[in-house]
């Protein structure tokens, strides 16, 4: 087995240039462990937040929180996974953005035939992501209306035509009319370029001016406000990011006012953290997938030597759908 492996890691927090590529030693995986080799990296906004300090990390510290690739070798007690299988994850620590790591077991998912490493590594975070938010966040049934920020992203292609194999109508918004044109065309029923138009007024026209029943907000700062003033009486709030920033203090008695709405500010990773339930979400998201239902965009393809390049295309709005890294 190669003993050492290349890897991304941050020193200090700041811009793209922090990110490095170094040798790190590979271990033998201990109990409850895996080695994992992978053929493609996830890139996603979460990677930002870390890189530039805004979740903080103990440093020095590698990056990337989801991959797909081959089990190299097995830690006692490990029992679904076996040298040699094909296996992708979304999980903490970070340090998927490299050749090979020792990662914990458990969030590490049996991939099946039909789902190449490419799509996996493209899926797994923001799949499971989308999983919850439309499962285990608030009941929604079919019919139900939800606004969904940056409806062209990672997170979000994923999103509309999830809602749409629901039965779910998602009003997306983003930031350019193209953008527009590809949520709709996978499946969001109307797409608001909310840096030309006001989104809380288009919400009202296009709802009637009964408003939508769930907002999922991963755009913050910018958003925040504007998506309560988008929400029916009793309506959900799921503000799951901060790509523009983080979400400003505000008076939790204007939840009442605005019609008893409610509020959560749920992550990934508690969902995530049960073995069975994190099985469970996964094989729903290949089930998605291997039955067409949600198709992943791999809209862009960087090597591993050029993450910084990468990092400064998702920053900078440039990106549609899933990035991936070829380490
Ligand atoms: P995306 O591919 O969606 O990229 C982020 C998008 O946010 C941009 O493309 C842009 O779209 C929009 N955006 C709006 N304002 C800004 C800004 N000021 N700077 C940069 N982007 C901006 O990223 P991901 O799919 O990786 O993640 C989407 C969001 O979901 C992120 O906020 C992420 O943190 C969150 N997330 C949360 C999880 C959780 O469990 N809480 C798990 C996974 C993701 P546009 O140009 O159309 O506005």
């Amino acid at each position: 087995m190669q003993k050492t492996a290349r890897t991304v890691v941050i020193h200090e927090t700041g811009g793209p240039e922090v990110l490095k590529i170094e040798d790190r030693p590979l271990r033998d995986p201990g109990p409850g462990e895996v080695v994992i080799r992978h053929h493609a990296c996830g890139l996603n906004f979460i990677d930002v937040y870390q890189r530039s300090g805004l979740y903080p990390l103990d440093l020095p510290h590698a990056l990337g929180m989801e991959a797909a690739g081959v089990i190299e070798a097995v830690g006692e007690g490990v029992t679904h996974l076996q040298p040699g299988q094909r296996a992708a994850y979304a999980a903490m620590p970070p340090g998927a953005y490299c050749e090979a790591r020792v990662m914990p077991a458990a969030q590490v998912c049996p991939l099946p035939g039909g789902i190449s490493f490419e799509t996996a590594a493209a899926m797994m975070l923001k799949g499971l992501t989308v999983e919850y938010l439309f499962h285990r966040t608030t009941p929604l049934k079919r019919g139900d209306t939800v606004l969904f920020h940056a409806a062209a992203g990672g997170v979000g292609l994923i999103a509309c035509q999830w809602a749409k194999s629901e039965g779910i109508k998602l009003i997306g918004t983003a930031g350019t009319d193209d953008k527009c044109r590809l949520a709709m065309f996978n499946g969001a029923t109307h797409c608001i370029n909310y840096r030309t138009e006001d989104f809380e007024s288009r919400v009202a026209e296009i709802t009637g001016g009964k408003g939508v029943d769930v907002v999922m907000d991963s755009v913050g700062a910018d958003t925040f406000n504007g998506s309560l003033n988008c929400l029916k009486p009793l309506g959900m709030m799921i503000s799951f990011g901060n790509a523009s920033g983080p979400v400003p203090l505000f008076d939790i008695g204007i939840l009442a006012k605005k019609g008893s709405l409610k509020i959560t500010r749920p992550t990934l990773f508690t969902h995530i953290a049960d073995h069975s339930v994190c099985q469970a979400m996964a094989r729903r998201l290949f089930n998605k997938v291997t039955g067409a239902e949600v198709k992943i965009h791999i809209d862009q393809r960087f090597a591993l030597d050029e993450v910084a390049e990468a990092h400064r295309a998702l920053e900078a709005r440039k990106t549609t759908g899933s990035t991936i890294l070829l380490p």
